[in-house]
C-alpha cells in the first residue's frame, strides 16, 4: 500500500492511498492525524472511490513532520569519503550520532527547491531512506523496534556544507527553506520486507552519483529506533533519515556542488523515486 499527500483544489493539503485505479482519499484531516490513529480506525478511514491521478499534485507525505530526525555518517564508506575530504582520522562512533532538520525545510516530490546563492556556495545532496513513525513508542526493544515504522519513503538531505562546517553543530546547514523533500509517497511497511536490503541511488541530471544497499548501514533502522526512545519518545509522524552512502558532491574529486538547474533523484528500491530540481539565485 502506498500512502500519499496532496493538495485539493483550494491548496489544502489531504492524505490518501495510491492505488492501480488512482488516489482514494482518506476521511483525515492530515497524514498525521491518521498516523495518529489506531490500526482499526485507520482500515475504516480509506475511501471507495478512487480519483484520478491527472492533474492531481502531491505534497511531502507527512506535513509538517513532528519532527525530522537524521542521523550523520551511517554508512562506513561515506564516513571514509568525508573524513579524506576533510583531512581527518576516521573515527566511527560508537552510537548513532543524531541531529536534526528544522520541519520548514520540507519540500514536496517534484517542487523546484529555491536556494538563494547569497546564503551559501556550496550545497550538496544525500539520498537517504527515510522511516515514518506510527505508533507512539518509548523505551522500545531492538527486537520490537520496527513495529513503531508505519512505513518508508525517500528523502534528500540536501546540505550547505559550508554552513554545517562553520557552525560546529550541523543543524543551521542541514535546515535552510526547501532542502528537506521528502517523497513521493509512504510505502507501508509491510510491504517493503527486510528494509535492511533495499538499493538506494542519487542521480544527478541522469548521472548516478551515489549507489548502494541499505544493508551497509553501521546502525540498523531497528536499532537506530531503539536507541532514540531510550527515554524519548517517538510519536506519529516523526521522521527519521537514516544517512547517506557514499558519493556525495563535497567529496567528490574535485568536490562537486548543485548548480542552478541541476535534477536531483534519489531512488529506493521498493519505494520509488523522488524527483527534485534545483534553482539556485
Ligand atoms: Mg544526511
Amino acid at each position: 500500500m502506498r500512502y500519499a499527500s496532496f493538495y485539493g483544489e483550494r491548496g489544502d493539503v489531504r492524505p490518501g492511498i495510491l492505488d492501480e485505479n488512482g488516489l482514494r482519499p482518506i476521511d483525515a484531516p492530515s497524514m498525521r492525524a491518521f498516523l495518529e490513529m489506531s490500526r482499526e480506525e485507520r482500515d475504516a478511514r480509506a475511501r471507495r472511490d478512487a480519483v484520478p491521478l491527472d492533474g492531481l499534485r502531491l505534497a511531502a507525505p507527512v506535513m509538517p513532520p513532528r519532527n525530522v530526525i537524521c542521523v550523520g555518517r551511517n554508512y562506513l564508506e561515506h564516513a571514509k569519503e568525508g573524513a579524506a575530504a576533510l583531512g581527518l582520522d576516521l573515527k566511527l562512533p560508537s552510537v548513532p550520532t543524531f541531529f536534526t532538520k528544522a520541519t520548514t525545510a520540507v519540500a514536496d516530490p517534484d517542487a523546484e527547491l529555491h536556494l538563494q546563492a547569497g546564503v551559501s556556495p556550496q550545497y550538496d545532496f544525500e539520498a537517504e531512506l527515510a522511516v515514518v513513525i506510527g505508533e507512539r513508542c518509548t523505551d522500545v526493544a531492538e527486537a520490537d523496534a520496527l513495529r513503531a515504522v508505519f512505513g518508508y519513503t525517500c528523502l534528500n538531505d540536501v546540505t550547505a556544507r559550508d554552513l554545517q562546517r562553520a557552525h560546529g553543530q550541523w543543524f543551521r546547514g542541514k535546515s535552510l527553506d526547501m532542502t528537506c523533500p521528502i517523497g513521493p509517497w509512504i510505502v507501508d511497511a509491510a510491504d517493503i520486507g527486510d528494509p535492511q536490503d533495499l538499493a538506494i541511488s542519487m542521480r544527478v541530471n541522469g548521472v548516478e552519483k551515489q549507489h548502494s544497499s541499505t544493508a551497509k548501514m553501521i546502525f540498523s533502522i531497528a536499532r537506530l529506533v531503539a536507541e532514540l526512545s531510550r527515554g524519548m519518545t517517538l510519536l506519529p509522524g516523526d521522521v527519521i533519515a537514516t544517512g547517506t552512502p557514499e558519493g556525495v558532491g563535497f567529496a567528490r574529486t574535485p568536490p562537486e556542488f548543485l548548480t542552478d538547474g541541476d535534477a536531483m533523484e534519489v531512488t529506493i528500491e521498493n519505494v520509488g523515486t523522488l524527483r527534485n530540481v534545483v534553482r539556485i539565485g
